[in-house]
């Protein structure tokens, strides 16, 4: 059944919206740097992929 807008509290909206949270699917954060980089991905920040440097070789 549909609700008028004002018989919803701010509070409610709000705390039905933290689950309205953008996530960038395959993101992780580096191991070694930190920095976000897409999983199976060499990170773009240090260079390195499943802990070695690949890059500076
Ligand atoms: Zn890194």
């Amino acid at each position: 059944m549909a609700v008028p807008a004002r018989r919803t509290s701010k509070t409610a909206k709000r705390k039905r919206r933290t689950h309205f949270k953008l996530s960038v699917p395959g993101m992780v954060s580096c191991p070694n740097c930190g920095e976000m980089k897409l999983t199976h991905h060499v990170c773009k920040a240090c260079g390195t992929y499943k802990g070695k440097d690949v890059v500076n070789d």
